[in-house]
């Protein structure tokens, strides 16, 4: 590996430190579709409601990419037998990568317009015209193809696999911190020092020295109460809503050509080709362009595109109910009373139903889904939730909630939906 005369390092509120050796990787960082994820939030609308989270994926790639250099360094003290410094390109190339497909407001994105950030992460690494694909074959003709399969899981070697995608790889390790950091929450925080002093390489994986337990268990309750309290809250999901009646409903004047001079080129190519746009019209796609549309929009003729831009300019969140998750009587009838108020449900009114689990020591329908592994004295492999209670006690457990959004307003105007909405659960 072609090394730098002089190590690189940027200042990181998580991590201390990024460290760069490697004129590779920063020749990667400074590549255009790298520098366009500075542009993408990582927490998609959450800032809204965490006014700190306003974190972006660039940040949070980097943090991946030395969380897998950290990784490397501890293997060669721990286990040097066990590493191929072949690999550590790969797997360092792979983790700053991971989320180089993530298109504008993520998820909302993808269920807008079908598109799906593993495939373009694995377009625009393979993709000859990109700058990523360029650097990564200046290296070895073939490393695009294998930082992509690390990404995709499909790699043969289990242990780069893993130390990117498990149920604790570098990519979660980061984020939790990072997104604990960032909105201000008091969970999410956990010993990722003393986890990596005491991690492993295997032929399967990466696997724990057993005195590492409590700080393992620890890291998986952050996830669950992450989960819970931030990536779960009501009031994003509520924006999320907005968004997407937003998008659809912009998506529908532009493909029935009612307004189509309203919309900028690199917009309207998302929205002709949907999940079909080049990779090169993609990359153009990010939080700001979309942001300034809907500026834009405030003035339409059209009264429900800039009401919803309004809404989502201004954050005025859906308000919700629980609801069963499923299209009963229930849900049929709040649908009914968002029309009866004087609100086209179609536009103002859907369902977000959010659920995880935040520890799985078997998958029937994931059979290499591995278990979180720690290492005795004696050589032997246990399971995270074979040595501790409190993993146990949510081992396989879905935590899910279900709800159903409607504009605020409609709380003064029926009587009914009000009363439903002040008997809710607390969240
Ligand atoms: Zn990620």
């Amino acid at each position: 590996m072609a090394r730098l005369k002089k190590e690189k390092v940027f200042r990181d509120p998580i991590l201390n430190f990024i460290s760069i050796r490697d004129k590779t990787i920063l020749d990667l960082i400074n590549s255009s579709e790298m520098q366009r994820l500075r542009r993408i939030k990582a927490l998609g609308v959450a800032n809204l409601v965490f006014h700190g989270g306003e974190q972006s994926r660039f940040q949070h790639s980097l943090g991946v990419y030395e969380i897998t250099r950290r990784m490397v360094e501890h293997f060669d003290v721990n286990r040097p037998k066990f590493w191929d410094h072949d690999n550590d390109i790969v797997v360092m190339a792979a983790g700053l990568l991971h989320d180089i497909g993530h298109g504008a407001y993520s998820h909302t994105f993808e269920h807008i317009f079908g598109t799906n950030h593993e495939e373009f992460t694995q377009k625009i690494i393979t993709d000859p015209s990109t700058e990523v694909n360029k650097i990564l074959k200046r290296y070895d003709e073939n490393l695009p193809n294998e930082v992509a399969s690390v990404i995709a899981k499909t790699h043969p070697n289990k242990l780069l696999v893993s130390m990117i995608s498990s149920q604790i790889d570098a990519d979660r390790m980061d984020y939790l911190l990072r997104d604990a950091y960032f909105t201000g929450a008091e969970y999410g925080k956990y010993d990722i020092e003393r986890i990596l002093h005491l991690m492993y390489p295997t032929e399967e994986g990466i696997v724990f020295d057993i005195s590492g337990v409590h700080s393992v268990e620890d890291y998986i309750v952050s996830r669950y109460q992450m989960y819970l309290q931030v990536y779960f809250h009501p009031a994003s999901r509520g924006m999320e809503v907005v968004l997407e009646n937003l998008l659809m409903r912009a998506q529908g004047l532009f493909t029935e050509e009612i307004q189509p001079e309203i919309f900028f080129p690199t917009i309207a190519a998302i929205f002709e080709s949907g999940k079909d746009i080049s990779v090169s019209n993609y990359l153009k796609l990010d939080d700001g362009v979309f942001t300034t549309a809907f500026g834009i929009w405030l003035n339409s003729k059209d009264k429900i595109l800039s009401d919803l831009s309004r809404r989502f300019l201004d954050r005025k969140p859906f308000k919700s109910i629980s609801y069963s998750g499923e299209r009963d009587n229930r849900l049929i009838h709040l649908e009914k009373l968002v029309e009866e108020n004087g609100f086209d449900k179609f536009w103002y009114s859907g369902t977000n139903n959010a659920n995880d689990i935040p520890y799985k020591s078997y998958s029937a329908r994931n059979k290499t889904k591995r278990p979180i592994q720690f290492i005795d004295g004696d050589g032997n492999l246990k399971g995270l939730s074979s040595l501790s209670d409190i993993v146990k006690s949510i081992d396989n457990m879905e935590v899910s909630d279900n709800r159903f959004f409607f504009p605020k307003e409609l709380l003064k105007r029926s009587e009914e939906l009000k009363k439903q909405y002040h008997d809710r659960k607390a969240f």
